[in-house]
């Protein structure tokens, strides 16, 4: 689940706290600022190095239109450690290299290794009300961002097709990311168009426009 505006309440994490987190994981992995991020092996494989016993599976239906869904503290079913449940199709398309379904794995491990002991999955309009730091899902959300788009992988030249089969991401995910970058770190726009692709750009209001 990533919408912000279900985000609840918890301790703050600011963009470098996000961004040091994930890279250090990359570093870990030995991985360069222009490398796909193994977003497969990360869920199978290193999440158990980071968490006592995690685990994860693919279920059949999710409740509420989720298409996957984290339990940081352990589902009712699965009290031993942290859970992180997904339907088949986002599995799939992650091993296809579809850009939505690997950030929405990234999005719910973020909330694994961040969100210990917070009820991230309760529902009410809370988030809009929160400070994005303090917001459960643009945590989560900007964490994966992160993962996927180093903040080096931004200062390219090449176009928006090559970069999404590159990095792994969707269009609209990489035209956010240069967005925010642009407006964070004023980092110049990679020459994509930013307009049509960045869900982002199209939204008004100040809480929705710091989540990109
Ligand atoms: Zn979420």
């Amino acid at each position: 689940m990533s919408d912000w505006l279900h985000g609840v309440r918890v301790p703050p994490l600011n963009i470098r706290d996000l961004r040091d987190f994930a890279a250090a994981i990359r570093s870990a992995s030995q991985l360069d600022e222009h490398a796909p991020f193994p977003v497969l092996h990360f869920l199978e494989w290193t999440m158990h190095e980071l968490r006592d016993g995690f685990d994860w599976e693919i279920v059949e239906s999710l409740s509420d239109g989720d298409e996957a869904r984290a339990y940081p503290d352990g589902a009712p079913h699965y009290p031993g450690g942290p859970l992180i449940q997904m339907l088949p199709q986002v599995y799939d398309a992650a091993s296809l290299n579809k850009g939505r379904a690997r950030l929405t794995i990234l999005h719910e491990c973020g909330h694994v290794l961040l969100h210990r002991h917070v009820s991230a999955h309760h529902r009410g309009m809370v988030g809009a009300a929160l400070p994005t730091w303090e917001n459960s899902e643009w945590q989560a959300s900007q964490f994966a961002a992160e993962l996927l788009m180093p903040v080096q992988s931004l200062k390219t030249q090449v176009d928006l097709e090559t970069y999404v089969e590159q990095m792994g991401v969707s269009r609209e995910a990489a035209c956010n990311r240069a967005l925010q970058l642009e407006r964070t770190l004023r980092m110049p726009l990679p020459p994509w168009p930013v307009a049509v692709y960045a869900s982002s750009h199209r939204r008004k209001g100040g809480a929705a426009m710091q989540y990109v």
